[in-house]
C-alpha cells in the first residue's frame, strides 16, 4: 500500500519507493515539469507488466502506470503523477537475450527486439550479421517502445517512412493487462493504435522491425545556401529524384540553420572564417545534408553519381564532404552529446519545440519564423533542423499525426537553455506557434504536448474519433501513460 493505492503483492520485490527511485522516474530530458509517482517498478519479466496493470485494471481504484524507456521525452510524458512509472530497461538486465535477429533473403530479415532496448544496441546487433534498421532516428540512445510511440523521424523518411512504417509485428501489454500480438494482419486495431500511440494503448514488449543488408561506409555531404527558397527547392528535387530512383544514390536528405559561428566543427578549418562572415552578413546559412551508404563495390560510382546529381544545384560554391564509417554516422548525435556533457551542458531544460509544417505554409513560415523570431534571438548550443518528407510515405491507419498535405517539413527547434531560464525559450515557441496560427500555417506539433484536451482534440482532427475508441477499447479505465494528459 502506498498513499492510497494497492500494489500487487506479487512484485512487491521489483516495486521501489525510495527517494532515489522516485526521484529518478519524476523528471524527464525536458526538464520542465517535475512528477512525483508512488512507485516505481522494476520488471524482470513481461509477466510482470501483465501483473501490474492487470491488477491495477481489477482493482476497484485503479491506479496510473507510465512505461519509461529512457525518458528522452519533454513535457512529462512518461511520468505518472500518483501512479507506477515503470523502468523499462530493467526487463534486459537479466535477459541478454532481447535482440534476435531472423528471416531471410527471399523473404525478408528482421529482428525481435524488446520494447525496451536501445537503437544504438539494434545497431551493434544487427550488425554483426551483415544487417540494418532502414530507418533510424538521429539520436540512437532512445528506447525502440518510445519512439514507436511517437513515429522516429530521420533524414531516412523521405525514402523509407518514419520507424513506425518500419515494423512487421509487435507484443503488447495492453490497458486490461492482457498481452497481445497484433500486425497489419492480427489484431490490426491494436497494432494502428500503438504506432504512434503516445503511450496510450498498451506497452511496447517486442517490436519486429524490418531489417536490409549494411553497408560499411557512408558519403556525408553539407551544401550551403543563402537563400530558402533555392535550398527547399533543391531539397524537393533531391527527394523526387531519390524517389523515382528507389533511393539509388542518396540514403539519408535533411537540413539544417547554421546561425552560430563557433559550431563550424563539420568544415575545413581554411573555410571557417569565410562561413563565419557569411552568417554574419546573412544572419542564416541553410545547410542542405546528405548521406550515401556505400561498400566497395560501390566505391567508385558514388562520387560521380553525386556530382551529376548536385550539378544544377545553386549551392554557395563548395560540397563540404566526410567518409566516415557507417557507426560513426548514424551515431553522430552521441559524439555531440560526449561534448555537452563535458561541458555541464546536457542537463540542462530543454523547451524543444517539433513542428511538422505543411509545404503551402514553408515560404511564409521561413520568412517569420526563421527570419523574424529566431534573428532576434542568441543562441548557443541549440538546433533548428528543417527538412522535407512525404506524406505517403505514412500509414494513415496509425496513431500519428501529420499535415494533410503531399509533401510537408519537420521543423525542430531543438532549445538548450539555462537552469533559470527556459521560459524565455518557451515564449520563443509561443511566439512562433501564435505566428503559424495568425498565419494560416496548418502546422502539427511532433512529440508535443497541449495543454487542455480540445487542444488535443484539434491536434489529432479527423482522426480522433478513432483515437478515442481505440482508447475505450484497449485501456477502458485510461491507466496507460497519463502523462501525455490527453485523457486523464
Ligand atoms: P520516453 O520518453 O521514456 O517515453 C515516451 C512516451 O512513450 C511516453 O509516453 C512513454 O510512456 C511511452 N513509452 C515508452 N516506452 C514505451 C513502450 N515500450 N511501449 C509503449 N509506450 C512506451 N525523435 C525522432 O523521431 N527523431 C530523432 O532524431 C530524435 N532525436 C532525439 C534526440 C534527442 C537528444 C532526444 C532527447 C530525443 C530525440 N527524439 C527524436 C525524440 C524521441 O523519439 C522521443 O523523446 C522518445 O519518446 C524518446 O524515447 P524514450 O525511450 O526516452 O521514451
Amino acid at each position: 500500500m502506498a498513499n492510497n493505492i494497492t500494489l500487487p503483492p506479487n512484485l512487491q520485490d521489483k516495486i521501489h519507493t525510495d527517494d532515489e527511485a522516485i526521484k529518478a522516474a519524476s523528471t524527464d530530458y525536458g526538464r520542465i515539469i517535475t512528477q512525483n509517482p508512488v512507485a516505481v517498478l522494476f520488471p524482470s519479466s513481461v509477466e510482470d507488466l501483465k501483473t501490474l496493470i492487470g491488477f491495477s485494471f481489477n482493482s476497484s481504484v485503479p491506479y496510473t502506470v507510465a512505461a519509461k524507456g529512457r525518458g528522452h521525452s519533454i513535457h512529462g510524458g512518461a511520468m505518472a503523477t500518483n501512479g507506477v512509472v515503470v523502468e523499462m530497461t530493467s526487463l534486459s538486465k537479466n535477459d541478454s537475450n532481447r535482440i534476435v535477429i531472423g528471416g531471410d533473403k527471399a523473404s525478408g530479415f528482421y529482428a525481435d527486439v524488446g520494447g525496451e532496448q536501445l537503437w544504438i544496441d539494434v545497431l551493434n546487433a544487427t550488425l554483426q550479421k551483415g544487417l540494418t534498421s532502414v530507418s533510424w532516428t538521429d539520436y540512437l540512445y532512445l528506447t525502440v517502445g518510445g519512439t514507436l510511440s511517437n513515429a522516429g523521424i530521420s533524414g531516412e523518411t523521405h525514402l523509407k517512412g518514419p520507424q513506425i512504417n518500419n515494423v512487421y509485428e509487435l507484443d503488447v501489454v495492453t490497458g486490461k493487462g492482457e498481452l497481445l500480438t497484433c500486425s497489419k494482419q492480427a489484431n490490426s486495431e491494436l497494432f494502428y493504435a500503438v504506432l504512434g500511440g503516445l503511450g496510450q494503448f498498451g506497452i511496447i514488449t517486442r517490436a519486429r522491425i524490418v531489417l536490409q543488408p549494411a553497408k560499411a561506409k557512408v558519403k556525408w555531404i553539407r551544401m550551403l545556401y543563402t537563400d530558402f527558397d533555392t535550398f527547399s527547392k533543391d531539397q524537393e528535387t533531391l527527394m523526387a529524384v531519390n524517389e523515382r530512383s528507389s533511393g539509388e544514390i542518396l540514403n539519408f536528405l535533411e537540413g539544417q540553420l547554421l546561425m552560430d559561428p563557433n559550431s563550424l566543427d563539420f568544415y575545413p578549418r581554411e573555410d571557417r572564417p569565410r562561413i563565419a562572415y557569411l552568417i554574419k552578413q546573412y544572419g542564416i546559412l541553410y545547410v542542405l545534408e546528405t548521406a550515401s551508404y556505400y561498400d566497395d563495390s560501390t566505391k567508385h560510382s558514388v562520387d560521380k553519381k553525386l556530382h551529376q546529381l548536385f550539378k544544377s544545384f545553386s549551392y554557395l560554391s563548395d560540397i563540404y564532404s566526410k567518409n566516415v564509417t557507417y557507426v560513426e554516422f548514424l551515431d553522430r548525435v552521441h559524439t555531440g552529446e560526449l561534448v555537452l556533457h563535458e561541458n555541464g551542458l546536457w542537463d540542462v531544460p530543454h523547451p524543444w519545440l517539433n513542428l511538422f509544417t505543411p509545404k503551402s505554409g514553408i515560404q511564409a513560415f521561413n520568412n517569420g519564423v526563421f527570419k523574424k523570431i529566431l534573428l532576434k534571438q542568441n543562441f548557443t548550443a541549440s538546433t533548428f533542423l528543417v527538412y522535407p518528407m512525404y506524406r505517403n510515405k505514412w500509414d494513415d491507419n496509425m496513431s500519428a499525426v501529420i499535415p494533410d498535405e503531399e509533401i510537408f517539413y519537420t521543423t525542430e527547434f531543438l532549445l538548450s537553455s539555462g537552469f533559470n531560464n527556459w521560459q524565455v525559450f518557451d515564449n520563443i515557441n509561443k511566439e512562433i506557434l501564435e505566428f503559424c496560427d495568425k498565419a494560416g500555417i496548418k502546422v502539427k506539433k511532433y512529440l508535443g504536448y497541449h495543454d487542455s484536451k480540445e487542444e488535443w482534440i484539434n491536434h489529432f482532427g479527423s482522426k480522433w474519433k478513432t483515437f478515442q475508441d481505440r482508447k475505450n477499447q484497449f485501456d477502458p479505465k485510461m491507466i496507460l501513460s497519463p502523462g501525455q494528459k490527453i485523457f486523464n
